[in-house]
């Protein structure tokens, strides 16, 4: 079992106006350190499909919800990857946009230390719920679906090829560094072709 995720994101406190929130998404990004606020997965392989959510929503049931905030306002501003903006779409099971959660259902902020208190990453990097507000959070994010293990796994098999290339110069044996050059070649080639295909899936 390893931890969910290793930083918490924080939203600087910019009040820059904008005409529309898609003009703070640079700023999301590096407030999100490349991350989806919600899945914890880093945007490397598929920067297109990633979105910007509106943590309270700014409909709900087909009638405008939110009120406290313009629907430019950073602070309610995710970093988001495509499955899960799709999947949190206007859910918001209060009635009250102040209230994010209540009965063990309903949303945290990425943002908040509380959000990661919610869930663990098992050592094969699937995410599981280790409370009830996570368990509602888990299955109405779909954070069960295979690419959010998938995405982990190849981000360390990144820093692994990372380390290794580090390593190589100081073999002192030049035929066996030529040897693993190679193969680690292969193994990178090979690694590059499976996070292609993964541009293509949501
Ligand atoms: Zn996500």
């Amino acid at each position: 079992m390893t931890a969910f995720r290793k930083d918490t994101p924080e939203r600087r406190p910019i009040i820059t106006q904008v005409s529309h929130y898609s003009e703070h998404r640079n700023d999301l990004k590096l407030d999100f350190k490349n991350r989806c606020g919600y899945c914890d997965g880093i945007d490397t392989w598929r920067l297109m499909s990633f979105e910007i959510d509106h943590f309270i929503p700014q409909n709900k049931n087909k009638k405008p919800f939110l009120t406290i905030k313009a629907n430019t306002d950073y602070s309610n501003l995710v970093y988001a990857c495509k499955s899960c903006n799709n999947s949190k779409s206007n859910k918001w099971p209060t009635n009250d946009e102040n209230i994010s959660n209540q009965n063990d259902e309903g949303f945290i902020d990425p943002c908040d230390k509380e959000y990661e208190k919610q869930f663990n990453r098992l050592d094969n990097g699937e995410i599981v719920a280790i409370t009830k507000l996570g368990s509602w959070i888990y299955k109405e994010l779909k954070l069960y679906k295979p690419q959010h293990h998938i995405i982990w796994n190849i981000e360390q098999l990144d820093i692994l090829i990372d380390e290794i290339n580090e390593l190589m110069p100081t073999i002192e044996n030049e035929k066996l560094t030529k040897q693993l050059k190679d193969r680690l070649l292969n193994v990178y080639e090979a690694y590059r072709n499976y996070t292609k295909q993964l541009g293509s899936q949501n």
